[in-house]
Formats: C-alpha cells, sequence, structure tokens
C-alpha cells in the first residue's frame, strides 16, 4: 500500500464517505529502467480534480464546497487541488494590482479578516520613456485604479504569491484537499473521456532508472477535471490539441461555444523584481505603467512601477513575445530600463535592496484567442490556461477567479445531476461554456477586444496607443472587433537582417547579471532528476506512447533532434533562447577537441541547464523551431516566490 507523498497541511483520512482509497502499486525493482507502460498506479477517486492551485483553481475548489454547503443535501463532494509548486504560490510571479470584484463575489466578508490586499491601489500614472526623459500621458479609463469603469470601485497593489497562498488557507478551510508538490503529468483518458489526472512519478534518476526513492505517480479518477495550469499549461496544450478547442466549430455544431473564430494565443513575457525602498522615495498605493523606451518602437510591452505595502515596489517589463529581433535579451532590456533616471530615483537611493526577481509569460490574445469551447469530455480549462487576462487593465486574475467560480457551479450541478451512488464518471461540462458566455468575464475581455490587435500594424506603438486611447472612450463599442495581425502571432526574423545589440554593462546592485538574479528565485530541482525540457517535435511522452517504448530520453530528444535544433536555431537566430531564457537554461557551447558528438552541428552543441528552470514556458513558446517541449519536472522543485500572507482566519468557512 501506498500513501500519499506529501499532504498540505493536516493529515487526511484515507477514507472518502467510508470507502477505502485504493492505493496499489506494482513492486518495483530499483536502478531498473522505468517503464510506464507496465507500471501500476495508486489510485483515488475524487469528484472534481484541479490542477493547478493559482486563483482560478483555488476560487473553483472554494466556491465547489461553498455549493456543497448551500445545496448539496448532505451530500460531501470531494475537491483536490494538484500544485507542482513546493507551496501553494510559489510558482505564482505577479506583483500585482488586484481587482477585487470576483473575490467580493466568492468570499463577501473578506474585507472583515485578515487577509493581504492591505495596499489599496490610491492613483494611477501612464509614463512614456525615452532614454533620458519621462513624458506623462493621458492614463486609459480602464488602467485607472479607482473610478467608475467596471469593477474599478477599489483596487489593491500585493504580491500574488502572497495572495494565492492565503486562498489555499481559506480553501482548506473549506475542506478542499490542496496537495502541493503533486503535477499534473499527464490526463487519464476513459475511451474519449478524461476521466482524471496521473501526477509525475518521482525518484527519477536522469537516465530513467528508478532510484530507491522512486514512487510512481498516481492516478487521480475524477467526474470533473479542472485545468487551471495559468498561461500555456502543458495538460492544457494536450487538451486543447486532442479536442480540437482551438478549431473553429463544424458547421451546425449545436455545442455551445464563446468564440466562433478562435485565433492562435498570443503572449506577453513579464521581468519582474520586488525592491525594498526607503520610506522617502515610497508612494504607498502609487500604480505607474510606462511605454517607450528601453523597447524599440516595434515591440509591444512597457514597464510597470507599483507601490506595495511596507516600502516594497514591485518593478517589471512585459515584452511581447512576437518580437522580431532574435538578438533581443528581454532580461538584459529590463536591467537597462532601471538605468532610465525615473528608475535611478527610486531604486539607486541609499537603502534600496533588490529582494526577489522572477519571469513568467502571460496570455495577451483576450477574447479572439480564447478556445472555440473552454469544455471538453469530463472538464474544462478554467483562468489562464484558457487565457483569461484583460490587455486593457494589464490584469487577470479577477477573471481567472471568476471562471473558475463559474465552472465550479457548472460542475456542481452536471455531478449532482448524476447522483451519489453513480460511480466516478466524466460529467458534461458545457453548461459551463454556455454561463461564461454570459458572464462579466466575457464582458471584460469583449470591451479590450481590439487594444492588442491594434498595435499588430506596421506603424506600431504609436498607432496602437492612438487606437486604444479612442477605442477606450467608447468603452469599445465598435461595431468591428479586429484580428491579431500574423505579426502579434509570432515574427521572429533571421539574425542575418539585425545586427547584435550592444547593451550596456551592469551596474549592481541596480542592475546585475542573469545568475545573481536567479539565486534569488529559490530555484531547486534535483541535480539528477530527468530533464523536463525536451527537445524533439513530439513531446516525449507523445513518442513514447506512438513507439510503445519505455519513457527514456532517447525517444525523443535523440541526437538527431538537437544536431538539427543546433543548426537552424544557432546558424539562423544567433542561438534565440540563451539570449532569451531567463533563468540561463539553454547554452550553445563549442565542442572541445576530441569531445566530437552526434548532437553537434558545426562545432556547437546544446546544453540544457534545466535544474535552473523557473518555469515561465518561454521556451516552449518562442523557440523558432518549435521544437522544445516544457513538461512538469519532478513536483515540489522550481522556484519559491513567495511573500509571507497573514494567518489565515475563518469568516465564511463551514463549521
Ligand atoms: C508579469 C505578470 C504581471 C501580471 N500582473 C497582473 C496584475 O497586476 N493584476 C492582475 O490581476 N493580473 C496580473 N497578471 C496576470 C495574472 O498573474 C493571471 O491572470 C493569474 O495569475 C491567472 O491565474 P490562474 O490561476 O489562471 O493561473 P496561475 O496564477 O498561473 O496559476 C497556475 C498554477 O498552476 C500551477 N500549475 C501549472 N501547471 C501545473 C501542473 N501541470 N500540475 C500542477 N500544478 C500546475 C502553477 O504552479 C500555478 O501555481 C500578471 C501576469 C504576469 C505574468
Ligand atoms: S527553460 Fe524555458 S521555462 Fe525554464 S526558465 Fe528557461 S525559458 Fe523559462
Amino acid at each position: 500500500m501506498l500513501t500519499l507523498r506529501r499532504l498540505s497541511r493536516a493529515p487526511r483520512t484515507p477514507y472518502l464517505r467510508g470507502r477505502a482509497r485504493c492505493l496499489h502499486s506494482s513492486p518495483r525493482v530499483y536502478n531498473e529502467k522505468f517503464n510506464p507502460t507496465e507500471v501500476e498506479r495508486a489510485e483515488d477517486e475524487v469528484d472534481v480534480c484541479i490542477v493547478g492551485g493559482g486563483p482560478a483553481g483555488l476560487s473553483a475548489a472554494i466556491r465547489l464546497k461553498q455549493l456543497e454547503r448551500e445545496k448539496g443535501n448532505g451530500r460531501e463532494l470531494r475537491v483536490v487541488v494538484l500544485e507542482k509548486g513546493s507551496e501553494a504560490g510559489s510558482h505564482i510571479l505577479s506583483g500585482a494590482v488586484i481587482e477585487p470584484r470576483a473575490l467580493d463575489e466568492l468570499l463577501p466578508e473578506w474585507r472583515n479578516g485578515d487577509h493581504p490586499l492591505t495596499q489599496p491601489a490610491t492613483r494611477s500614472r501612464m509614463l512614456f520613456l525615452t532614454e533620458g526623459f519621462s513624458i506623462p500621458l493621458p492614463h486609459p479609463p480602464q488602467m485607472n485604479v479607482r473610478g467608475n469603469y467596471p469593477g474599478h470601485k477599489d483596487s489593491f497593489i500585493t504580491s500574488l504569491s502572497g495572495f494565492t497562498r492565503w486562498l489555499a488557507g481559506v480553501a482548506e478551510e473549506h475542506g478542499v484537499e490542496v496537495y502541493p508538490g503533486f503535477a499534473g503529468a499527464q490526463l487519464a483518458y476513459g475511451g474519449e473521456d478524461v476521466v482524471g489526472v496521473v501526477t509525475n512519478e518521482v525518484g527519477l534518476a536522469r537516465d530513467y532508472t528508478m532510484k530507491s526513492s522512486f514512487e510512481p505517480g498516481m492516478r487521480f479518477r475524477a467526474r470533473a477535471t479542472l485545468l487551471a495550469e495559468g498561461a500555456h499549461g502543458s495538460l492544457t496544450k494536450e487538451a486543447c490539441r486532442k479536442y480540437r478547442l482551438r478549431d473553429k466549430p463544424a458547421e451546425g455544431s449545436t455545442e455551445p461555444v464563446v468564440n466562433p473564430d478562435p485565433q492562435a494565443q498570443t503572449y506577453g513575457f513579464g521581468l519582474k523584481e520586488v525592491w525594498q525602498v526607503p520610506p522617502e522615495v515610497h508612494r504607498p498605493g502609487e500604480v505607474v505603467h510606462t511605454l517607450g523606451w528601453p523597447l524599440s518602437y516595434d515591440t509591444y510591452g512597457g514597464g510597470w512601477v507599483y507601490h506595495m505595502a511596507d516600502n516594497l515596489v514591485s518593478v517589471g517589463l512585459v515584452v511581447g513575445l512576437n518580437y522580431k529581433n532574435p538578438y533581443m535579451q528581454p532580461y538584459r532590456e529590463f536591467q537597462r530600463m532601471k538605468h532610465h533616471p525615473y528608475m535611478r530615483a527610486l531604486f539607486d537611493v541609499p537603502g534600496a535592496q533588490r529582494l526577489a526577481y522572477g519571469a513568467r509569460t502571460m496570455t495577451s490574445g483576450g477574447l479572439q484567442s480564447l478556445p472555440a469551447r473552454l469544455h471538453f469530455p469530463g472538464g474544462a480549462l478554467i483562468g489562464c490556461a484558457a487565457g483569461m487576462v484583460n490587455v486593457g487593465k494589464i490584469k487577470g486574475t479577477h477573471n481567472a477567479m471568476k471562471s473558475g467560480m463559474i465552472a465550479a457551479e457548472a460542475a456542481f450541478d452536471a455531478i449532482m445531476e448524476q447522483g451519489e451512488e453513480a460511480p466516478v464518471a466524466p460529467v458534461d461540462m458545457s453548461g459551463y461554456t454556455k454561463a461564461f458566455r454570459d458572464s462579466w468575464v466575457y464582458d471584460d475581455l469583449y470591451e479590450v477586444r481590439n487594444l492588442k490587435p491594434s498595435f499588430g500594424t506596421s506603424l506600431g506603438i504609436f498607432a496602437g496607443a492612438a487606437y486604444s486611447g479612442v477605442d477606450s472612450l467608447l468603452h469599445g463599442k465598435v461595431p468591428w472587433t479586429l484580428r491579431h495581425s500574423k505579426s502579434s502571432l509570432d515574427e521572429t526574423e533571421s539574425a542575418s537582417r539585425h545586427k547584435p545589440i550592444d547593451y550596456p554593462p551592469f551596474q549592481p546592485p541596480l542592475s546585475t547579471d542573469l545568475m545573481t538574479s536567479v539565486a534569488l528565485t529559490g530555484t531547486n530541482h534535483e541535480e539528477d532528476e530527468p530533464v523536463h525540457l525536451k527537445v524533439g517535435l513530439k513531446s516525449l511522452r507523445e513518442a513514447s506512447a506512438e513507439k510503445e517504448k519505455p519513457l527514456t530520453q532517447d525517444c525523443n530528444s535523440t541526437a538527431d533532434a538537437r544536431r538539427e535544433h543546433v543548426r537552424v536555431n544557432v546558424e539562423q537566430y544567433a542561438g534565440l533562447l540563451q539570449r532569451a531564457c531567463p533563468a540561463g537554461v539553454y547554452e550553445y557551447v563549442d565542442v572541445e577537441k576530441g569531445q566530437e558528438s552526434p548532437e553537434a552541428y558545426n562545432g556547437k552543441k546544446l546544453v540544457i541547464n534545466s535544474q535552473n528552470c523557473i518555469h515561465c514556458k518561454l521556451c516552449d513558446i518562442k523557440v523558432p523551431t518549435q521544437d522544445v517541449t516544457w513538461s512538469v519536472p519532478q513536483g515540489g522543485g522550481g522556484p519559491k516566490y513567495s511573500k509571507r500572507p497573514p494567518a489565515c482566519k475563518s469568516f465564511s468557512a463551514p463549521e
């Protein structure tokens, strides 16, 4: 018998409504290669399995337990949240301005208890930066932090990581089982349906031999599987592909849709630091957004400076991932941004100290890039797994939370219809897609639908800013919907069309080299665990399944695939990933004499320092050859973005 590898805080009962969890496992032979086709997994039955303990997943979980209490007629629902980070919130980056609209609906009494939203956003400004000056611009109304704009009664500046950890505490008080350190590695299928999730193996060596600490992943069998992995989730990718969620609905189809003409997702890439600054320069509650320098005029993006509580300031830069120049280094652009006089006045002063660094991709395609359907047989996509960021506001948390709540309501109704004694079988989640279409999240995204596409013309940010200003004043009430241009998706150009960028030297402590910053992320993966970044046109699991052979390094990341990767990426794109990865994971190194390798091309080979990976997902999206697949590593690894929230205190939890 196996026990769960790591439970969150309270010990869990191994029984579900009197039914023992079946935790079988095959006897294992250590020091042998792991073969996924032979392993017998521990299995657990739950009502709802949620993959991802971010704002969307936790809000869905809390809402389910509320519904159980309100109208479950005594029926108890088992709701499990799997989170790959070592703690809830440890993989969540943003120093965020949060609109509390969804939180007010989910936990109407939250303001009466201890909570991490202690710093109201009091004023907001927009600046256009040139290298030496900052020019105030009118702030688009949806970016204002207070006022009559929908959802802008008030907003708060906080650490989203701390907020998430607090929400996880609330979820546990409601009876949700939150399992940090568990990554959803595979969807479990039953015929055409998703019937749950298989978690990742632990205790495998890099060459896939089983160490003495080896434990196979568990299978969580669920009536509803909600994918809440945030931007560019690995299971989400699989579900979208298998169920063609991004295809136009077939003619005559009666299935509910949220987007009849889905376009590909577009992404921004955010790099962020948290600084402690002296009180003289701290303006608690101030929210500043910047446009212009250091980014070139044809690069979508901008910076932010949020003055949080406790003399903390979040500073960051978002770069549109459709950038053209492969010599561009988002990390260096961000470090350079802090050399601007406006930033120096905050961070280059006695007493200022950098505390944290991190990076993460965010969805930016908005309404046009939502999948056609948010549901699939047995489950659904919620939050930024589907792409819920309102680019006009640069906020996604409110929409992620609300979409989770809507999905929870649909899942609850479908589960109640099944009846308590029915065997655990997948439910129909189409009610979620229908309800989402009628929700304020849809309206929120509809209103700003034309802003991002307007930046995709050859006139760059000037045309985008001008159009967006007018469109915003009209609250998006124009009779057209602009399409994302091809260039919004990916426009990486060959290095031969560009010159290397001459970045200024670092000026520590204001700006530092990459590895000094990565050290602040607290990132850790076991030195000898399998590399979770696969090079080859198919993911390792796909390749393994197709070839019906054991999951080993060589079934996809072949020497041929790696050599071809080096050939195109180094010769044509100047080794883009080496410049773009915010954690120095990829290196194209010279092959020394006598060390020739079949993986090398023209004297260069690829080295992947996967233990540094901070799970931002940039490589999976931006690599020009589209041959890198990010898969979940052994659970619990990765960054440790954290800020402790106040102790969680009950205010509306069930007795
Ligand atoms: C740089 C940046 C700045 C932002 N600023 C703001 C802002 O100011 N205001 C705002 O409202 N929004 C902001 N956002 C957007 C906001 O972060 C997202 O909209 C929000 O976090 C989405 O919530 P989510 O729960 O859908 O996904 P996430 O918050 O990304 O949470 C997903 C969770 O799932 C986990 N996970 C992923 N895959 C797996 C797996 N296979 N198994 C187990 N666990 C998994 C992750 O570790 C993570 O904890 C910003 C985003 C970025 C990147
Ligand atoms: S390896 Fe990929 S996911 Fe990991 S930090 Fe680098 S770019 Fe991000």
